[in-house]
């Protein structure tokens, strides 16, 4: 083992164990189904409160971090929360509450995560909130893994991790 690759510092490829709880308690995430998250530090790959609270933490040491929306994945947008009409969608797409949907921006051509708050008989409302916008992060996590990062991730700007999708 060498020893200085064993702490969390910009361009290492790290692996951690984490539970995420919101703070009523209700756990939302967690690497105990598909394995450990392995991310590419400093490169903003994860939240930045996060990315924050684990740089300098060492294989094997565990942290609880809470993490404020503005830190996470912002706050609740009312704007994000919008009537599109219904001759917007495709007539062969059934669609529900909750359903995930892909919008584009007109303006900037950027893809837009959003889902289905509602179906009205004037339209569909959507929202583009991420789902745990407004929510404070408590993380539980566990660093398993250091490594330095091979050239092409610091090239893409994340981890080419086993199991992980491959996004361009
Ligand atoms: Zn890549």
């Amino acid at each position: 083992m060498n020893g200085k690759n064993l702490v969390v510092s910009d361009d290492m490829v790290v692996r951690i164990e984490y539970t995420l709880t919101l703070a009523d308690g209700e756990v939302v995430d967690s690497s105990a189904a598909e394995g450990p998250l392995e991310y590419l530090q400093g490169h903003g790959e994860i939240i930045p409160g996060l990315e924050a609270a684990l740089f300098g933490m060492s294989v094997g040491e565990e942290k609880e971090i809470v993490v404020t929306p503005d830190l996470a994945y912002g706050e609740y947008d009312p704007d994000g929360y919008q009537l599109l009409p219904l001759d917007a969608f495709d007539d062969d797409v059934e669609l529900e509450p909750g359903m995930a949907l892909d919008l584009v921006d007109e303006e900037t051509g950027e893809e837009i995560e959003a889902f289905i708050a509602e179906i009205r008989p004037d339209g569909i409302v959507v929202d583009t909130n991420h789902w745990l916008a407004g929510e404070t992060l408590h993380f539980k996590v566990k660093i398993v893994g250091v490594r330095p990062a091979l050239p092409e991730e610091l090239e893409h700007g994340h981890a080419h991790g086993d199991g992980h999708e491959h996004h361009h």
